[in-house]
């Protein structure tokens, strides 16, 4: 698909120097990754979200929580990135500081190679202890379920922000800053529309920042948007970052104009 954006807005893209991507469940959706409310479904139906997706639900009965996340796992393990994903990737080693932050816990930003990443529900591709928080990235899956802590000897969940939890001091504290310091925010793909997140766009723009959406369907990140690209992330993605990054005829004489 033919991208076009106006002036002013490729002017603001191509010259940003700190920019913040935010994604959620519609990148995450173009990998075939399902949301939580359509993984809830067949075998799992049958349980609440209270028994499999709560602190609680791991105290009482640990098995079943594992085994809901060690499902979600999987499929997020089938699935691959996708177009958005590698084009995140692009932007992050075009700018001089580019920060990535999403809702996703199906780890698929980090295998496309996003670095300056930041999981703010955490990532199945974790666990930590129960008692003492000790991460684990390995665990043997074929003993105890769920697995035991090497350090500790308490029983390993998945790093990911459960019902009823906040979301993790230091991601939310980084996220924060990069938001405030950033002079374009792109909401790329449907975002859940969740606080702290849903205000990101807000700050953003308090702070002076360009504020681009990236989403087929309306929200409050549409609304809050300086500019507005209605269409699928995927469908865009390569040739907005050609626009950006890449080779674009006449680049000086747009700077030139737009100044
Ligand atoms: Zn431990």
């Amino acid at each position: 698909m033919t991208l076009t954006l106006p002036d002013d807005v490729l002017y603001r893209l191509i010259n940003a120097r700190r920019v913040v991507a935010l994604t959620g469940g519609g990148v995450a959706a173009e990998s075939g990754i399902p949301s939580f409310r359509e993984a809830h479904t067949g075998h799992w139906a049958q349980y609440d979200v209270s028994e499999l997706a709560t602190p609680q639900a791991f105290v009482r009965n640990p098995r079943l929580v594992w085994e809901w996340y060690a499902y979600r796992r999987m499929l997020a393990e089938r699935a691959q990135p996708g177009v958005t994903h590698y084009a995140l990737v692009d932007l992050e080693q075009h700018y001089p500081a580019f920060t990535l932050i999403t809702q996703s816990i199906d780890g698929l930003h980090w295998r496309a190679g996003s670095r300056d990443l930041i999981e703010l529900n955490g990532s199945l591709r974790r666990c930590r202890c129960f008692e003492s928080g000790h991460i684990a990235f390995a665990w043997d899956d074929d003993g105890e379920i769920p697995p035991r802590c090497v350090q500790c000897g308490s029983l390993l969940r998945p790093d990911v922000v459960m019902f009823g939890e906040g979301l993790p001091h230091h991601e939310l504290r980084r996220a924060r800053q990069a938001v405030e310091q950033c002079d374009v925010f792109l909401c790329v793909g449907t975002v859940g529309a969740i606080e702290p997140v849903a205000s990101f766009p807000f700050v953003a723009r308090r702070h002076g920042a360009f504020v681009m959406t990236i989403a087929p369907e309306d929200s409050i990140y549409t609304l809050m948007a300086d500019y507005v690209i209605a269409a699928q992330p995927g469908v865009i993605a390569s040739e907005l970052v050609r626009l950006i990054v890449g080779d674009v005829g006449g680049l000086e004489e747009l700077q030139a104009d737009a100044l």
